[in-house]
């Protein structure tokens, strides 16, 4: 079957509700752990069912946002979706309460019982209406953003067509362009402020009414982070400070002197190399051809995972007119599918793609016959490992897409990979700050963005751009208003990932073995447990991430970037 011949159809909600229910009442009066895990089958058939149906609307939707029937059919995922977690959060309640706990742990584990709890904590009825009022500000940030209307170049830009200027190699284009994009957000300013300040406001008003201290607690708990807190995470930004932030600094002087310019400015960011960065050497067709003759050589697993992908057309790469934005990975529980959703533009982006999504889909493909749905996706953090290794795992393979541009290519990935660190644990710190001090003016937040910016980019440079140096940088990051916390999971997966890179390199059976145990898991246990899984160094331990950046460090030292 192919993914156009996968069947829809909207989900009668009060049928599965009363159906859901009655399993429901029969896990609670079961007098076996047999009969009481044969109810949670048929619960978690029952969900994945509809929560199925509301991804392949959504999916469908996002292919083509002119289509008015999965246009409808999105909406009613959206409005719906509640419903679905409102069944969940009955089922949690009953599943801490089973009698025969001991049994299910045998089966299933600790991990879903953590799950069950820190899952009940971040909801009662009562907060509905706060959560409510906090996702329309979430809409309402991406609105605003959404809105940007910027005359350049002779044209009427958005914000992602501005980036690609950019990028340019002209630096004239670069500066005119950056304070261009950057003047919307100046404009728009006290509007932003104001979103944000409510945001934070309803968040702390939540927190309290469900018994927390401050928005903190609640946003890891929201995360599903059952094995770590604030207290780990800041001493991991410590080591990020202590051990990372120079070598940053020296890349940006290599970087300086590489690319001829007398400082760098905050708009030279984005650019590499004076002539240019690597690019796909052919067509969609072509990189599609070349990732599925590199997944046969990689293993025999994803060999036969590519085919699945192909033959089954799961993946959706190229721009498209009323195609909607982005890149996403999903997995179809139902169909046990993963899917793959971008918008290939020609850039080295469209690789990452292929093995990025793809390390994604290669793990929930890897996963899919795990006990539980809860069991599929771990959390973000580890989540990301498997994406971010896979880009790793396909280092033998980047010649074939990019031709003379290979070295250049992974000099730029590795680079990057280190410089997005500080900027990672900025934005993090920066969350603790604002949630800790609910009350703080927008003032105040600004201020104190510059400050933490300083610390982990000291060698930044924004020119006397106003808004920039007033502290304004993070209101183009929309994880800050949308899902707060995450973000340094990006910096945890990349010091995992890291350790891949360099393990590929000296032992790549032992690497690959370690990978695929990995993705087996799935997310049947947290982060710091599936680290181990693994075979990795924690990197909340002291000393991992300088650990981690020797080989790094010895890499790209080793490279001559002048001629590149
Ligand atoms: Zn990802």
């Amino acid at each position: 079957m192919k993914f156009k011949d996968y069947p829809y159809k909207r989900p009668d909600m009060d049928a599965f509700k009363s159906e859901f229910n009655q399993h429901l009442e029969a896990f609670k009066s079961a007098d076996s752990a047999e009969a009481q895990i044969a109810e949670i089958k048929a619960m978690d058939a029952l969900k994945t069912n509809v929560a199925t149906m509301f991804q392949l609307a959504g999916i469908r939707y996002s292919i083509n946002t002119n289509d008015a029937f999965y246009d409808a059919e999105n909406a009613f995922a959206d409005e719906n979706g509640p419903i679905l977690e409102g069944v969940q959060s009955n089922y949690y309640r009953a599943l801490l309460d089973t009698k025969f706990k001991a049994e299910l742990l045998e089966v299933y584990g600790e991990h879903i019982f953590n799950l069950a709890e820190v899952s009940l904590k971040t909801f009662s009825d009562e907060v509905l209406p706060l959560m409510q009022r906090e996702n329309k500000l979430s809409s309402e940030y991406r609105k605003l953003r959404a809105s940007a209307k910027i005359n350049y170049d002779g044209k009427v830009l958005n914000l992602p067509q501005m980036e690609s200027y950019m990028q340019s190699k002209d630096r004239a284009v670069r500066q005119s362009s950056a304070e261009a994009f950057w003047q919307f957000f100046a404009d728009n300013l006290d509007e932003f402020d104001r979103i944000y300040d409510e945001l934070v406001k309803v968040r702390h008003e939540i927190a309290q009414k469900l018994g927390f201290k401050n928005f903190v607690e609640l946003g890891y708990a929201k995360l599903n982070r059952t094995d770590y807190t604030a207290k780990e995470v800041a001493g991991y930004r410590e080591q990020v400070r202590r051990d990372l932030v120079p070598y940053v600094r020296a890349l940006g002087e290599r970087k300086q002197k590489r690319l001829g310019l007398d400082k760098l400015y905050y708009y030279d960011g984005s650019i590499s190399f004076n002539s240019g960065n690597a690019t796909p050497k052919g067509d969609a067709e072509f990189m599609v051809e070349r990732a599925k003759a590199m997944y046969h050589d990689m293993s025999p697993e994803t060999g036969e995972f590519i085919d699945f992908m192909l033959e089954r057309d799961l993946l959706d790469l190229l721009a498209k007119e009323g195609k909607a934005g982005g890149g996403f990975c999903e997995f179809l529980g139902s169909f046990a599918s993963p899917f793959i959703f971008a918008n290939f533009n020609g850039t080295s982006g469209d690789v990452d793609v292929l093995t990025h999504e793809a390390g994604h889909a290669f793990q929930v493909y890897q996963s899919r016959n795990v006990k539980l749905s809860e069991y599929v996706w771990p959390t973000f953090e580890a989540a990301e490992i498997h994406s971010m290794s896979m880009e790793f795992f396909a280092w033998p393979y980047m010649a074939d897409f990019f031709k003379e541009d290979v070295e250049k290519y992974k000099f730029m990935h590795l680079a990057d990979a280190v410089e997005f660190l500080p900027y990672g644990v900025t934005v993090d710190e920066f969350q603790h700050f604002v949630y800790e001090h609910p009350e703080a003016t927008p003032a105040e937040r600004h201020a104190k963005w510059r400050e933490i910016e300083k610390k982990y980019s000291p060698e930044k440079d924004y020119d006397g751009n106003e808004i920039l140096e007033k502290g304004a940088f993070w209101v183009k990051q929309g994880h800050i208003f949308e899902v707060p916390f995450y973000y340094i999971d990006y910096t945890l997966a990349q010091i995992c990932a890291l350790q891949f890179w360099h393990k590929s390199r000296v032992d790549k059976q032992t690497a690959w073995a370690d990978y695929l145990r990995l993705c087996k898991r799935g997310g049947e246990v947290p982060f710091t447990s599936l680290v181990d899984v693994a075979n990795l160094n924690n990197p909340f331990i002291d000393g991992t991430i300088k650990a981690t950046l020797e080989p790094v460090k010895a890499y790209l030292d080793s490279v001559d970037d002048m001629n590149l």
